[in-house]
């Protein structure tokens, strides 16, 4: 049971022999560190901390509460629904919804709740450090459905557990999508690809390509997370052109091989990989292979802005043994096989992105109406509003051009998806990036130097405006998806006139 204090007991401890604070009506002893928090401290408290930190330190120093008072600050643990407006999509802050329901929501409650419990912990811990995701975790996400989860419906979810107990057969985008939120919440970018962003995209080739017996081989232990997959599209030579690639792939003289040589740079989770969907020139154009590490296989880390802990690998083949039994698709037809891994690896980025600044928009909410400049709170300031009412206004049209690209993804089918999707799908990903952009841009000015701080108030923002280009770059530029965008809709031009 907690003790009560009167104010005036709690004002007679202002010594440095004892110095007692009030936060929130919470009495701390702050002995230690008597001289800095005189009496309420609640306002000098939340100006310097965040709220993580009385969270940690709070209990060692709690001696009670200031009699009659109850705490006013909501207290939010990352599983909670935020109470702060547009932080939360609109389904789960009592708006209608067309695409979900009763069942999405109880699912996201779910999610919320294992990611605060194993992977919130994990990912603060390894965005720092750079270490490796732990594979305790990773594994657990394996047996409890969540990596088969991110891969979206389809035949590959057979007999599999799925989080919630959903069953394969009514797994929906949708409810992917919700998987994929939960995640992102944890706000650590390196972490959330090196955590199987490889896996996202590298499995799809073989579960959609590979044959019986590669598939039996390789698609179960990487869903149970002993094993790891990587997608190695990119090299040096060949970014954005993929046709440029140089690795090459010859048959051996036996004809049961290809031996393979070249590089591939910037592989999600190419650093722990156990196998990599490989794209290859072969003798009349590109193909994929499945390559297993093992001799002539070596990765070295590559250092980007985000946290090592992403694995973003350089590979080095050289005369690798591949048994032609890993081909993924047809020779020489490789380039449908990486065009059609594209739909579903842009949409979970654009899902990533539209997270994001719903995060940072959060952030900002708060911050704006706790920091005081000028004798009063920032969100008393028009500028301040008005760059509040453009990221929100952005953000919010984003969600809901997602939902419906997402629903579109449940119901067309895969030849309407290629037709119809790919072009918009482009552009989506495309504006998501540029909102992400200015969402960033004016969070760090909203926050002044602590959004360019990485540690203390600012930290979610400036990690933000640190990482949100990767989404910009990576599964295909700005400039690339805009200009595919275009290229789609006049595709098949109506002959029309002015
Ligand atoms: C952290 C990280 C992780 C990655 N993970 C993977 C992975 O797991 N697997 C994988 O295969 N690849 C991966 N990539 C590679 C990524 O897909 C490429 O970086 C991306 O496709 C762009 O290629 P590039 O960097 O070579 O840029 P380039 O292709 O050299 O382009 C440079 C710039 O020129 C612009 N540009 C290019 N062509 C045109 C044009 N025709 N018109 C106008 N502008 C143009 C581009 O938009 C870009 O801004 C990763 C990259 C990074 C940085």
């Amino acid at each position: 049971m907690s003790k009560s204090f009167s104010r005036a007991e709690v004002a007679k401890n202002n010594t440095e022999a004892s110095a007692w604070i009030i936060i929130d009506s919470i009495v701390y002893d702050i002995t230690r560190f008597a001289g800095m928090h005189p009496g309420d401290a609640t306002e000098a408290f939340y100006d310097l901390h965040r709220h993580e930190v009385l969270e940690k330190f709070g209990p060692k120093l709690k001696l009670g509460q200031v009699e009659g008072e109850s705490q006013k600050i909501i207290k939010m643990n990352f599983a909670d629904y935020s109470p702060v407006p547009y932080a939360e999509h609109p389904s789960v802050v009592g708006f209608k919804s067309p695409y979900y329901t009763q069942k999405h929501l109880e699912y996201r409650t779910v999610c919320r709740n294992f990611v605060a419990k194993h992977v919130l912990p994990d990912a603060l811990a390894c965005e720092e450090t750079g270490a490796r995701p732990s594979k305790e975790l990773v594994k657990l996400l394996g047996e409890e459905g969540y990596l088969a989860a991110r891969l979206g419906p389809g035949k590959h979810l057979k007999g599999l557990k799925l989080p919630g107990g959903i069953k394969p057969e009514e797994f929906v985008t949708h409810l992917s999508f919700v998987s994929k939120l939960s995640v992102v919440r944890v706000m650590c970018r390196g972490y959330a690809d090196g955590n199987s962003g490889g896996m996202v995209i590298g499995l799809p080739p073989v579960f959609n390509f590979g044959s019986k017996a590669l598939k039996e081989k390789i698609v179960g232990p990487v869903l149970r997370g002993e094993k790891y997959i990587a997608l190695a599209i990119s090299e040096a030579f060949a970014g954005s052109d993929v046709a440029g690639l140089k690795t090459r792939a010859e048959k051996s003289p036996c004809g049961k091989f290809y031996i393979v040589n070249g590089t591939k740079k910037w592989i999600t989770g190419g650093m722990y990989a156990d196998y990599f969907s490989t794209a290859v020139r072969t003798d009349k154009g590109i193909t994929m292979l499945l390559i297993e590490r093992g001799e002539g296989v070596r990765t070295k880390q590559i250092s980007t802005s985000y946290s090592k802990t992403a694995g973003t690998a350089y590979i080095i083949f050289e005369n690798v043994k591949v048994p032609v039994e890993n081909i993924l698709g047809v020779e020489n037809k490789g380039f449908q096989v990486v065009m059609s891994n594209f739909n579903h690896e842009r949409w979970v980025m654009c899902v990533g992105s539209v997270r994001g600044t719903k995060s940072i928009i959060e952030e900002c909410f708060k911050w704006a109406n706790q920091r005081k400049v000028f004798g009063r709170p920032l969100i008393n300031q028009p500028v301040i509003r008005q760059k509040l009412a453009s990221m929100v206004a952005l953000s919010e049209a984003l969600q809901h051009w997602l939902d419906h690209t997402t629903f579109q993804m449940n119901n067309l089918s895969y030849f309407e998806q290629a037709t119809k999707l790919a072009g918009s799908l482009a552009l989506l990903k495309y504006q998501c990036t540029r909102v992400g952009h200015y969402v960033s841009d004016n969070a760090v000015q909203i926050f002044g130097g602590r959004g360019i701080t990485r540690t203390g108030m600012g930290r979610v923002i400036e990690g933000f405006q640190r990482t949100n280009k990767f989404d910009a770059i990576l599964g295909g530029s700005e400039e690339i998806l805009a200009d595919l965008g275009i290229k789609q809709a006049v595709k098949n031009f109506p002959n029309t006139r002015l």
